[in-house]
Parts: C-alpha cells; sequence; structure tokens
C-alpha cells in the first residue's frame, strides 16, 4: 500500500526551545527572545491581491520561529536549521541587490525599518521552522513576520500591539521581499501572518488593506482542510507571475482603470467586449486579446467567489462552499491557466474520493493544493492521491491538516 508522508506542526514551546537551543550552540549566549509567526493557505481568491481585489487566507499552526539577541554596531549574524553555515550581513551596506539568498528576507525586514525611521541596529538570530519551503504555503512570509515582531520588539517600537501597527509592519515585510530579496509579490501572505487570528479566516481587501475576521469553524462541522503539498517545482514559475500580472496592468489601462477591482460583476461583459478589440502594432491582435480577456474574467468572477464564499461562511453554511473552491480552480486553470499537471491531480483526486470541493492555493505551478473533506475522509483522500501521483510517476506529495490558528507574536 502506497504511505503517505504527514508535516506535522510543532508545539510552540518545541519550537521556541528549537530556535533557542540553535542559537545557544551557535552563538555561546541566550537569545534575548523567541518570536514566531505562521504559514498560511488561502481559502480562496488567487491572484487578486496585487488587483486590488480581495482574499480569504488563514494562518497555519506550522510556524517558523526566530531566537534573537541585539548586538553592538550593524552587523547581522544569521544562522537557520534549514540552511548551511553562519552568515554574516552588514545592515548598513543593504540595498537592493546587495545580499544573495535567505539572510536578505532577514536583512530587508531590519532595512525597511530603517527605512521607515526606526532605529533598528546590528544582531544574531537563529532560525528553525515547521513551514514547508517553496510550497507555496508562505515560508518566506512567516520568516519575514517573525523578524518584524522580534525586531519590534527588541527596538521598542511598538507597532505590533495594534492592528494599525501591524498594517504598517505588513507593508514594511513586503517591501523587505520585493526590494531586498527580490521576490515581486503581493501583500496577503504577510497580512494573514501579522494579522490572522485563531479560529478565523481573514478576508483581506487589498484595495486599502481593511480586513475582516471570518469564522472559520472546520470542528464544529466535522470538516478538516487537508493541504497536498504536490512537491511539484517548476522552474518558469517566477516568469509565469511575472507575466500575468503584466497581462492584468495591461487590461487596466487599455480599460482606463487604476486596478481590475474596478470592474465590477456587472461591467464584466462590457470590459471583456473592449479587450476582445483590442489591436497590436500590427492591427487586429486576437491572440493577445484573447489573453487578456481570460486574465481579467479570472480576477473578477475570483473577486466575486470570494464573497460568496465568506456570506456562507458568515451564514455557519460550510458545508456548501465547495462549488466555490472548484469554481475557482477551473478558473485557475483554464483562464488564468497557472495550474500544472500535479495541482490537477491532486484536486481531482480529491473530489472523487469525496472531498466536498478542493483548488490550487498559492501562485500556482507546483505548490500546493487544497481539499475541505469530512474528518473521516482525511486519510483516505490523502491515500487516494498519493496512490494517483505514484500510478503516474509523479514525486509523492505530503500532506498537512490545516487549522487557522494565531498571528505572529
Ligand atoms: P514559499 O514562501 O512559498 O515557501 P518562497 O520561495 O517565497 O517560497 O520562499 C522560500 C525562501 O524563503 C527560501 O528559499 C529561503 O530563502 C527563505 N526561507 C524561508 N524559510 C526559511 C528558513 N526557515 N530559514 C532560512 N530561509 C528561509
Ligand atoms: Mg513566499
Amino acid at each position: 500500500m502506497t504511505t503517505t508522508t504527514w508535516v506535522a506542526a510543532w508545539d510552540r514551546a518545541d519550537g521556541a526551545e528549537r530556535a533557542r537551543a540553535l542559537f545557544a550552540e551557535q552563538f555561546g549566549a541566550e537569545p534575548a527572545g523567541v518570536w514566531s509567526a505562521p504559514g498560511r493557505v488561502n481559502l480562496i481568491g488567487e491572484h487578486t491581491d496585487y488587483n486590488g481585489g480581495l482574499a480569504l487566507p488563514f494562518a497555519l499552526p506550522h510556524r517558523t520561529y526566530v531566537a534573537v539577541r541585539p548586538a553592538t554596531g550593524d552587523r547581522i549574524r544569521l544562522v537557520s536549521a534549514q540552511e548551511a553555515g553562519v552568515r554574516e550581513v552588514d545592515l548598513a551596506a543593504v540595498a537592493p541587490g546587495t545580499v544573495d539568498g535567505w539572510p536578505s528576507y532577514v536583512a530587508g525586514v531590519a532595512w525597511a525599518l530603517r527605512q521607515a525611521g526606526h532605529p533598528v541596529g546590528g544582531f544574531d538570530i537563529a532560525v528553525d521552522s515547521c513551514v514547508p519551503y517553496g510550497s507555496g504555503l508562505s515560508s518566506s512570509a512567516a520568516l519575514e513576520c517573525a523578524v518584524a515582531v522580534a525586531l519590534d520588539a527588541l527596538n521598542g517600537i511598538g507597532l505590533a500591539g495594534t492592528d494599525a501597527g501591524r498594517t504598517t509592519l505588513t507593508a514594511l515585510c513586503v517591501r523587505a521581499e520585493n526590494e531586498i530579496a527580490g521576490a515581486n509579490t503581493g501583500g496577503m501572505d504577510q497580512a494573514v501572518s501579522l494579522r490572522g487570528r485563531a479560529g478565523h479566516a481573514l478576508e483581506l481587501d487589498c484595495r486599502d488593506d481593511s480586513v475582516r475576521q471570518v469564522p472559520f469553524d472546520l470542528t464544529g462541522h466535522d470538516l478538516a482542510l487537508l493541504v497536498i503539498d504536490t512537491k511539484a517545482e517548476h522552474s518558469h514559475a517566477g516568469g509565469e507571475y511575472a507575466a500575468r500580472r503584466a497581462d492584468c496592468e495591461r487590461a487596466a489601462e487599455l480599460l482606463e482603470v487604476g486596478t481590475l477591482r474596478e470592474i465590477g460583476p456587472d461591467d464584466l461583459g462590457d470590459a471583456l467586449a473592449t479587450l476582445a478589440r483590442v489591436t497590436g502594432p500590427e492591427g487586429a491582435d486576437s491572440a493577445l486579446a484573447e489573453v487578456l480577456v481570460r486574465r481579467v474574467r479570472h480576477v473578477v468572477t475570483e473577486i466575486g467567489r470570494v464573497q460568496e464564499f465568506v456570506a456562507l461562511l458568515e451564514a455557519g453554511r460550510l458545508t456548501e462552499v465547495g462549488a466555490a473552491m472548484d469554481a475557482s480552480h477551473a478558473s485557475l486553470r483554464d483562464d488564468y491557466q497557472v495550474s500544472c499537471r500535479e495541482l490537477d491531480l491532486a484536486v481531482e483526486t480529491a473530489r472523487d474520493a469525496g472531498a466536498l470541493g478542493a483548488r490550487m492555493t498559492g501562485g500556482g505551478f507546483g505548490g500546493s493544493a487544497i481539499a475541505l473533506v469530512p474528518a473521516a475522509a482525511v486519510q483516505p483522500v490523502a491515500t487516494a492521491v498519493a496512490e494517483a501521483f505514484e500510478a503516474a510517476g509523479l514525486r509523492a506529495p505530503a500532506f498537512l491538516v490545516a487549522t487557522a490558528e494565531g498571528p505572529a507574536a
């Protein structure tokens, strides 16, 4: 029989102790404290954040832990249980393009705080994490946000104490990822890692960064959210992400709107007709027109599906959200064209094995899928997916059970 691999979330005290022990071993001293921040899954609302749209992520029980102690001067010394060796970065010299590899996520946050006028100096840091890397569960935001709350506390900045302050920290972590780590991502991951609430999904309005806490009660409905890490990594993912963003910007320009959020469901028909008439340098360009129509149709209908999903959650009708999840996946596969063989197989197999709904989550081209399943069906659905992957000659996927937990602290 095919076995299934599960990624367990560490108990918080255990995670903190791991980071503390790594710090003590590496730096020969005790840290000033240990902070942590969660990875996330997005229930629905994919590729909407950079279009000023809506998303509905929640914070995972899987967290990244950082043990930190301030140092004199501007030197940052870094070690991670997930990476080899000790790294050093001179904070005073940090600028876009100057820091290689994983330390850029840490130094980027310190840099962004400094850019915002906060007096952050050097520090020693040890990192350990049970958030899978590069699986679409946002280990990058978990690392940034853990560093953000650590530096906030150690420097007496006080932003982590209020939701408004956490909104500011969110923007600084996005700057760190965009400008110092060089990853052009939207703000959903950092927002939920800093502003999520246990037992709730976070309806995030990317137009103005406002949020609404939406009760997300899985156990009360005898349901579970199964995350399937397909382990697929497609090397073109970064380029495709940038291309999708460019398509959306192009469409918004042609439609004369600031972002695609301004296209409401009632305007969609007219907007698509306008785009269908788009011309390129050599006259009618039907290929470009078709692409832009698809992209806009995804973004506008996906925002509508977030609203539908939230309304069902607020009405206590969690068992009825499956159709919106399925429609989201179809739209991402057919119109936005960001799915892949592994994600499609995971989603279809989970549904056939009893999931109420399933979809890819995250940017696409690999990473993870989610399936809403009856609590008793978690193992049978996972087994069915693992068997389907094996039969298709694909790498074995990994699984985790997601519950909505608390934010960075
Ligand atoms: P995702 O956010 O989906 O997991 P990304 O490619 O955005 O994938 O971020 C993964 C990168 O973040 C890693 O390659 C590494 O550079 C950095 N990172 C995340 N977690 C850690 C960690 N525990 N230790 C060191 N670096 C980390
Ligand atoms: Mg990331």
